[in-house]
Parts: structure tokens; C-alpha cells; sequence
């Protein structure tokens, strides 16, 4: 069953791995896809720009003055420098007209985009000789925007003629354009794919844990009822084998039967008899009778110490301890319940390898604390969150070293729960235990 259990949380995990990187593919592939189509928007966007006579005479100012530069070149009246110089200057009117001009194209479903011209060659031919006039990466324009994340949208190879001369010029350029929201705007466009996607997730991996929890309660459940009924076979054997045999010994009416074995006999069936009914009690008081009446009669000092002395009697080979800071007191508590929580403490001390067992009381104006610490072989700290539980005995299964139903710490939490009080262990393996109630007055 532990396997089966194992097996099967190793395949809500694999599931849920699976499910997971199933869920980021497709993610993956909608970003993707929503990259596309905002790239296909702005080059749509950008085509919109390009199309007009207002752009073309823009563009054409820097073309002409280019080839204006082209004809005093190859005279010799401007050197490459200049036409540098003069790109360098020209760069901001144009950048501000372009700026000027987007602003006034702008509709609102556009991108917030930046835009720009690079001038990469002008190369002149004059007379089938070629020159190169510029050749590198100049701005040529853009709008105020420009940042460092640029596209390319397209590169342009163009020759310019002369009429006037022979001369012509090819001019190589290339256009940009950036949009530095990009993520952003594709995060925001699919927030709620996103956050369906997580809260499903979450949602499995809930209902995974639910029933997975759900599972290992029920079978630690189960666990506990089989042990309860080996528990209970066994507690039940051993006084009706026990009565089997006196019985039948008084049934052969044997003459030769001495007063004494006779007697002898008839209080071992006794003793039997009241160990069952103990047992009956305990597995009914547990399990079937509610708490009865928590009607608030006092306990005294004085019955506290019979208890104790009478518990004393029946453990001849225990040394049993009893401290109170006060003298003559009372408790305001039935004094059966008492009774059963102090002996079944005690009981449980001796039971559990304990010869020396310290019981303190502690009466303040606002709580009873009861106190009672062993020197048995304790109980290790995963055990201690369980053996408050119906039915709960760290011996499971078949081993029975010790006698029990597991029901005494159980009956004993029910009890002072009743009286809204809270009962605790402190204990670590081979360090004994120490039991502490407190009950508010
Ligand atoms: P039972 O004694 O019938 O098994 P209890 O409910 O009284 O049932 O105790 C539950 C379990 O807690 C026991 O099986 C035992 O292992 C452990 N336990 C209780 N008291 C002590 C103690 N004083 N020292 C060590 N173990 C204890």
C-alpha cells in the first residue's frame, strides 16, 4: 500500500511536470505568435508612413542635397569631410520635421514607435569612373524617441541622374525602427491567459494534495481500526482463557479440592471478570458514551493523595512522587474524571518501562496544571502528534510488548477538553516523558 501510495504521488508529480511544460509551450507559442503580429502591425504602420508626398519630399530634401554634394565633389569644391559635416548638421531640422510629421500620422491604434534613416553609401559614377563619396553608418533622421533597440524594416538601393552632366549616384540606405514596449504590450495583451493558466495549475496541484491527503488518512485510518481489532483480540484472550480454565477446573467438582485453591480459583475469575469489564469500559467510554455531565464538584487534597496511595498499592515496584505548592486545596473538577485522567497517566508510566514517576499540581488563580513526569523509555517526536489520536499505540501491528487499545491518552485529551483545557507531551526517545494538563479555573 505504501508503494502504491508512493507510485501514485510520483505520478501526480509527473502529471503536474507534464501539465506545466505543456502549459509554457503553448504560452511560448501565443507570445510568439503575438510578437509576429505587433511586428506585421508596425511594418503595416510604418508602409502607412512611407506613402506620402509629405515623407517623399522629406526624403528627397537630404537626396538632393546629396547629389548637389556629388557634382562639387568631383570638382573638387567639397571633400568627403564636408558632406560628412553637412549630414551631421542637416540630421536635427530633419530629425524635427520627421518628429513633427509622425505626430501628425499618428491614429490610435498605432504602436508608439521610433523610426529612423541610416545612410550607409553614396558612390558617384562620372564617366564610368566610380567613386565612393561616403560609406559607414550616418543618421540621417529620426524621430525623438530613438532608442537602442532597433529593427531593420528594410534596406534601399536607388540610383540618382544628372541631366545635366553625366554623373549618376547609387545611394545605399537602410531604415529602422524600434518599439521598446514590445514585451510589455504582449505581457498585458495575455495577463489573462496567464493568470487562467496559473490559477488552473494551482487549482491541480490542490485537488492532487486534497485527495492525495484524503488517501493516506483514510489508510491510516484503516491501519488503526486493524490494529484496534488485533489489539482488542488479544486484550480480550488472555482473561477469557484465563476464566476458560478456572471455570472448567470448578465444573470437575474435584473432592479433592482444598479451600484455598477453591477460593483461589473463584478470585482469579473475579479478577478476570473485572479486567473485562475494565476493558468494556474503557473501549465504551472512548468510543461510544459521550463525556457525562462535567458537573463542577470539587476534588480535594486529601482524595488527590488516596488516589495516589491506592494507585501506589497495585505498583509496589514504582516510586511515586506527589507535589503541590499548596497545602489543603481543592479543584473544581468531577472527581471521577480526575481520577481517570491522573491513573491513566500513571498507569501509562509504569506501563511504558517508568520506575520513578514525579506528579506535581500547580494551582494559580487563573489555571490547574497537573504534571506527571516518568523516567520511561518515552516517546519520539513523530509519535507525539499521534498519540492523542482514538485508537493511536506506538506498538503497531502484532507486536505487543505492552497492553493497551490505545484509547487511555484519547479519553484523557476528551476529558480535559471538556473542561476547555489543553494536555501536552514533552519527550524524546530513552528520555522519558512528561505529561502536563492545564485547565483553566
Ligand atoms: P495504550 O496505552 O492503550 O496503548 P494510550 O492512548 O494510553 O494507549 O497511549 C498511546 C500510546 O502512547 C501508547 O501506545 C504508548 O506507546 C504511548 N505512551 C503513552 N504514555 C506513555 C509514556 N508515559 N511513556 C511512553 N510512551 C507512552
Amino acid at each position: 500500500m505504501k508503494r502504491k501510495i508512493m507510485l501514485l504521488i510520483g505520478a501526480c508529480i509527473f502529471t503536474v511536470i507534464a501539465l506545466t511544460s505543456i502549459q509554457g509551450y503553448f504560452i511560448y507559442n501565443t507570445y510568439q505568435l503575438n510578437e509576429k503580429e505587433i511586428n506585421t502591425a508596425i511594418k503595416k504602420q510604418i508602409a502607412r508612413l512611407e506613402d506620402t508626398e509629405e515623407w517623399e519630399n522629406l526624403n528627397n530634401t537630404w537626396a538632393a542635397r546629396s547629389k548637389e554634394y556629388s557634382k562639387q565633389y568631383l570638382k573638387g569644391d567639397v571633400t568627403k569631410q564636408n558632406f560628412i559635416q553637412y549630414l551631421s548638421s542637416n540630421k536635427d531640422s530633419l530629425s524635427a520635421a520627421m518628429n513633427t510629421y509622425m505626430k501628425k500620422m499618428a491614429e490610435p491604434e498605432d504602436y508608439d514607435i521610433d523610426y529612423s534613416i541610416y545612410l550607409n553609401s553614396i558612390i558617384v559614377i562620372n564617366n564610368k569612373k566610380t567613386d565612393t563619396l561616403f560609406k559607414g553608418k550616418a543618421l540621417i533622421l529620426a524621430n525623438d524617441t530613438l532608442k537602442k533597440n532597433q529593427i531593420l524594416s528594410s534596406i534601399g538601393r536607388w540610383e540618382i541622374q544628372d541631366s545635366d552632366t553625366e554623373l549618376s549616384m547609387i545611394v545605399k540606405s537602410e531604415r529602422y525602427y524600434g518599439f521598446d514596449k514590445l514585451q510589455q504590450t504582449i505581457i498585458s495583451k495575455m495577463a489573462g491567459l496567464l493568470l487562467f493558466s496559473v490559477v488552473l495549475m494551482v487549482f491541480v496541484v490542490f485537488l492532487y494534495y486534497m485527495s492525495l491527503k484524503n488517501l493516506i488518512t483514510q489508510k491510516r485510518i484503516a491501519d488503526i481500526k486493524t490494529d484496534f481489532v488485533n489489539n482488542i483480540t488479544h486484550e480480550f484472550q488472555t482473561p477469557l482463557a484465563t476464566m476458560d480454565i478456572a471455570i472448567k477446573t470448578l465444573q470437575r467438582k474435584d473432592k479433592q479440592m482444598s479451600p484455598e485453591h477453591y477460593t483461589n480459583t473463584l478470585s482469579m475469575i473475579a479478577r478476570q471478570n473485572e479486567r473485562l469489564q475494565k476493558l468494556f469500559r474503557q473501549v465504551t467510554e472512548a468510543s461510544v458514551m459521550p463525556i457525562a455531565n462535567k458537573d463542577i464538584i470539587q476534588v480535594t487534597d486529601e482524595e488527590i493523595k488516596d488516589m495516589i496511595d491506592d494507585f501506589k498499592l497495585s505498583k509496589p515496584n514504582a516510586v511515586i512522587e506527589f507535589s503541590c505548592q499548596k497545602e489543603a486545596f481543592s479543584i473544581p473538577m468531577d472527581r471521577f474524571h480526575f481520577n481517570t485522567i491522573l491513573i491513566n497517566l500513571l498507569d501509562n508510566a509504569v506501563k511504558y518501562g517508568a520506575d520513578k514517576i514525579e506528579t506535581d499540581l500547580k494551582i494559580t488563580d487563573k489555571s490547574i496544571i497537573l504534571s506527571v513526569k516518568d523516567n520511561g523509555k518515552g516517546i519520539s517526536t513523530q509519535e507525539q502528534v499521534s498519540i492523542f489520536d482514538k485508537f493511536y499505540r506506538v506498538e503497531k501491528g502484532n507486536i505487543h510488548n505492552s497492553k493497551g487499545l490505545g484509547l487511555g491518552l484519547f479519553y484523557i485529551k476528551q476529558l480535559v477538553e471538556t473542561y476547555s483545557g489543553n494536555i501536552r507531551v514533552v519527550s524524546a526517545e530513552a528520555k522519558g516523558s512528561l505529561f502536563i494538563i492545564t485547565i483553566p479555573v
